[in-house]
């Protein structure tokens, strides 16, 4: 059973494509590892903000801070899942190396195990 590779990368670049979207609008790239991301603070200037302002700053960055620390973990699976690809290791589940059921695939390309494995 041979996987249909192309479908498989195009799914994962798309997906790729739209975190970094998706964090580039909360989040911005740290300059010396690209793979991280670090929150933007609050367009907020402490010094003349009231206390609710400070308030809703505080709850707005942490709400930022867990979505991104999402985004960013779903983007590792992503690139992993590209690099595996590259090895062409796609498609072996990391714990025993044998195929992961395409349906598992088709429904999360990043899988990296199989269902018995997850
Ligand atoms: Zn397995």
């Amino acid at each position: 059973m041979a996987l249909d590779l192309d479908y498989f990368r195009k799914q994962l670049e798309e997906e790729k494509a739209r975190l970094e979207g998706e964090l580039s609008t909360i989040a911005k790239r740290n300059p010396e590892a690209p793979e991280d991301w670090e929150v933007k603070a609050p367009d907020l200037n402490l010094m003349h903000a009231a206390k609710e302002e400070m308030a809703d700053a505080e709850e707005e960055l942490e709400n930022a801070a867990s979505t991104e620390y999402n985004l960013e973990s779903r983007l590792r699976d992503v690139n992993e899942a590209l690099e595996k690809m590259r090895q062409g290791k796609y498609g072996a589940c990391a714990v025993g190396g044998e195929p992961i059921d395409e349906a598992r695939l088709r429904a999360n390309p990043a899988a990296v195990t199989c269902v018995k494995h997850a």
